[in-house]
């Protein structure tokens, strides 16, 4: 079959077959008639708009020591912190000033964070702002403790797969992790009622485009609200400093093909993104995301959570970030709104 015949059939919200899907993320040739197809999709749900998320990044404490992360225990050279409450919360008003209706607290696995600590922030959070959702991004954890953060008022939970085939995920872990768990944890969240986001790097280390269509098929079983994807970028201090950076326009490519796949989704144009390219998180837009992520981490730790290299947006003020992204979504052709921006409809079962 041609891509175009594919993209038809993607676009006709039918299912591609494995080698279908392959074929279409194995060649470029198509890509512009990809990223325009996709473009249509989220039009026809979402309009023009991009929704904000106020990025607040709380401690880069980790006790995982995943291989391609920059913050992973066994990094003894990171310089490491811990935002209290009432920083993060000066955060969410700042954020708020600006416009910003979600708050996303993202952190490492970090043993000072309780879970009493968190319930504790997340309701101060909720009594302050009633009009905004709350996400947390806080890694794996058991089912009750996801239950209390919910009850002290979370709505949404941001948790990636990572990867999604059983033998790429043991060469990007350490041996205590596993992703039974990560994928327990995922049904938990949806069960309890949050909001769900998942996601995976793409061009980790070792990863294939088989692995990439298990990622989609996984995926497909969870049915997320938020999917979030971004280029695996090296870090000097980690096992994979030798390898090389995820493509760009391959994420680009995935936007697309999960807008297609995934049509009410909420998708990020990722920072990574924006990182390996200057207009990174515009292309992402046109290729089918619908949603930023800017931080609002105060500007002294911006540097300190340091994921990857060469991370972008670390030395502005939050002001500045809102001003600067609005001005490249609106030359990108869309609209940056302040709305809480829940997910539009559940996909489909
Ligand atoms: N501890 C939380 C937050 C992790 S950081 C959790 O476990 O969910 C958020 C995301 O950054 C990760 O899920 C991972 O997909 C991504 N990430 C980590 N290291 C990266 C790297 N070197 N390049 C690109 N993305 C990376």
């Amino acid at each position: 079959m041609s891509n175009d015949t594919l993209i038809e059939k993607l676009s006709a919200e039918r299912n591609l077959s494995d080698g279908e899907l392959k074929e279409l993320l194995d060649s470029k040739e198509s890509d512009q008639s990809l990223f325009a197809a996709a473009d249509r999709k989220r039009r026809e749900i979402y309009g023009d708009e991009v929704y904000l998320r106020g990025l607040i990044e709380f401690t880069n404490h980790c006790r995982n020591n995943c291989y391609y992360c920059g913050i992973r225990c066994g990094n003894k050279s990171a310089e490491r912190y811990r935002l209290g409450k009432e920083d993060i919360l000066a955060c969410c008003d700042e954020g708020y000033r600006l416009g910003f209706r979600t708050f996303v607290l993202q952190g490492g696995e970090d043993p000072f964070f309780t879970d009493d600590k968190i319930c504790d922030i997340v309701y101060a959070i909720r009594s302050r702002f009633p009009d905004c959702a709350i996400t947390l991004s806080v890694g794996e954890k058991s089912k009750e403790s996801y239950k209390s953060f919910f009850d002290a008022g979370a709505n949404r939970y941001l948790l990636r797969h990572e990867t999604a085939s059983e033998e790429h995920y043991r060469r990007l872990h350490p041996e205590n992790m596993s992703l039974a768990n990560r994928k327990r944890c995922l049904f938990d969240l949806k069960e309890i009622g949050y909001q769900v986001g998942s996601g995976f790097m793409v061009g980790s280390p070792y990863q294939t485009t088989d692995n990439l269509i298990e990622d989609l098929r996984f995926l497909q079983s969870l049915k997320p609200d938020m999917i979030g994807i971004g280029p695996y970028i090296t870090h000097e201090q980690t096992p994979f400093s030798s390898f090389t950076n995820g493509g760009v326009e391959l994420t680009l490519r995935l936007i697309s093909v999960l807008r297609l796949m995934f049509p009410y989704a909420l998708i990020p144009s990722t920072t990574a993104l924006g990182t390996l390219h200057p207009q990174g998180r515009e292309l992402g837009l046109k290729a089918g995301a619908n949603v930023v992520m800017p931080n609002l981490s105060p500007v002294e730790v911006r540097k300190l959570y340091s994921l990857y290299e060469n991370k972008i947006c670390t030395g502005e003020e939050a002001a500045q970030c809102r001003g600067c992204l609005e001005r490249r979504i609106s030359e990108a052709g869309y609209k940056a709104v302040t709305a809480i921006g829940n997910v539009k409809k559940e996909q489909k079962r």
